[in-house]
């Protein structure tokens, strides 16, 4: 950087210190501003608002105008289009498989140039369509959070179980066929995660949009890269994943590390205090009206912040993890149309807050060493009679609708006969029936994954 252009910069935090808006009138530079340490304030009241339509309104095939000049295409994530007098930006590219088609719908109403698309995090239901987006044209800016960088080595990193779970955790959602593991002798990457974004930054980037002004924070909370968008004229926000249409999924069964309650509620905490007349999450519809926001948004940080104290609590009382994942359930105002656990689930996220915050060992120095408890499955099936009387036992309790306590006792049985058809049998039915009576989406998958597995066996 030469030194103009670093004083440049540095003026700039200066006058963010004091407030953004002194800025908005100025340049309409491509760069944007990056300021490292953040010290910034984001613009609440901007003159020119343009008042919130208060509903969505549906323009041709699949696009959505969802306020003046801004677009949605739903998906299994939104594209969001926003455009101004002098340009456009995209937030958000929702999956590979949908991305092309969000692109088709939503280019005619591209104001050119198009600027920037900007990525709330790097999960691909939300940067599959950065190249049908950007394609040649270098002038297109990929912002994202710099965190963004070791999160995409991180899932590269560990690609052979990701594969295999999302697999299983979409076998319905998304209709995925059972993918392998990598083989084991395959090379351990530790840096090759594919860095999608052109610019990144550290707590806070703004630019101005024509008309608009564009201010994004890093906001972690389902990722550490996560970063919500906040556009004062339109009095717009968009939460990306750390609102939407369920209770958080804190733990996802995919394998992930702690995502931080706290964080949650802190990027919660910042985009209502936004006081957005619009907030536009990644996945299900916009929320219209401040007071509904605030009642909305706010409940769901109430209810997040109410599991983890009361995680807390128990933690600190002794109480083991199971305990807890049974005993911790949102008091009646917390349970909200926003607070369902079609995605999330409340005990993951119990379960997800322990181990983040104590780890793998449960205090019990059975545990401590690597001799599971499965270790001796074998000698309590053989006192219980053999591997046949402790299948039936299981099949008795699947009978009975004890379909948890079946599958573990099914377990025992099969640690002892891997094929054992009753035993097997046994799991699938108790899985299919777990599947079929969840509403969780992740749940369904997981049980359907296992049926699946049962019957490939079995050569169903
Ligand atoms: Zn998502």
């Amino acid at each position: 950087m030469n030194p103009h252009h670093l004083f440049a910069v540095l003026a700039v935090c200066a006058t963010l210190v004091n407030g953004c808006s002194d800025k908005a009138s100025g340049s309409n530079d491509r760069d944007g501003v990056i300021c490292d340490p953040p010290e910034y304030s984001v613009t609440v009241d901007a003159e020119n608002v343009i008042p919130s339509p208060g509903e969505i309104k549906e323009l041709d095939g699949a696009v959505l105008q969802i306020h003046e000049g801004v677009y949605m295409v739903r998906g299994f994530s939104n594209t969001f289009l926003v455009t101004s007098d002098a340009g456009s930006i995209v937030i958000d590219t929702s999956i590979s498989f949908t991305a092309g088609a969000h692109e088709q719908a939503l280019r005619p109403y591209v104001v050119e140039p198009l600027r920037y698309v900007i990525l709330t995090h790097n999960h691909p239901d939300h940067t599959g369509g950065v190249e049908a987006w950007r394609g040649d044209d270098a002038n297109v800016e990929v912002l994202a959070q710099k965190e963004a960088i070791q999160f995409a080595h991180y899932q590269r990193r560990l690609d052979g179980i990701f594969r295999n779970r999302n697999s299983a955790q979409f076998s319905l959602l998304l209709n995925l066929p059972p993918l392998p593991f990598n083989p084991a002798d395959a090379p351990v990457v530790n840096h090759g995660g594919t860095i999608l974004s052109t610019i990144q930054f550290e707590k806070f980037f703004e630019f101005r949009l024509g008309n608009l002004t564009v201010q994004v924070v890093h906001t972690p909370g389902e990722t550490p890269d996560h970063l919500s968008v906040w556009i004062p004229e339109l009095r717009m926000a968009f939460p990306g994943d750390n609102f939407y249409i369920s209770f958080p999924n804190m733990y996802t069964l995919r394998g992930t590390r702690h995502r931080p309650a706290l964080d949650y509620v802190a990027a919660l905490d910042t985009v209502l205090s936004w006081r957005p007349a619009v907030v536009a999450p990644s996945h299900g519809d916009p929320v219209y009206g401040e007071a509904a926001i605030q009642e909305r948004v706010g409940g769901y940080r109430n209810a997040i912040a109410y599991v983890h104290d009361e995680t807390v609590r128990g933690i600190n009382a002794g109480k083991d993890v199971f305990t807890l994942m049974r005993e911790v359930s949102l008091p009646p105002e917390l349970q909200t149309v926003d607070t369902n656990e079609v995605y999330g689930r409340i005990d993951w996220s119990v379960r997800g807050i322990y181990g983040g915050y104590v780890g793998w060992f449960d205090g019990n120095v059975s545990n401590m060493t690597s001799t599971p408890p499965s270790a001796v499955h074998p000698e309590i099936v053989e006192m219980a009679g053999g591997v046949d009387a402790v299948a039936e036992r299981a099949a008795e309790l699947a009978e009975d609708g004890e379909y948890e306590h079946a599958l573990h006792l099914a377990d025992m049985a099969l640690s002892v006969d891997p094929n054992h058809e009753m035993a097997l049998g046994t799991r699938a039915d108790s899985a299919a029936a777990l599947r079929d009576e969840s509403i969780n989406l992740n749940t369904q998958g997981w049980y359907h994954a296992a049926v699946r597995d049962v019957e490939a066996k079995l050569g169903e």
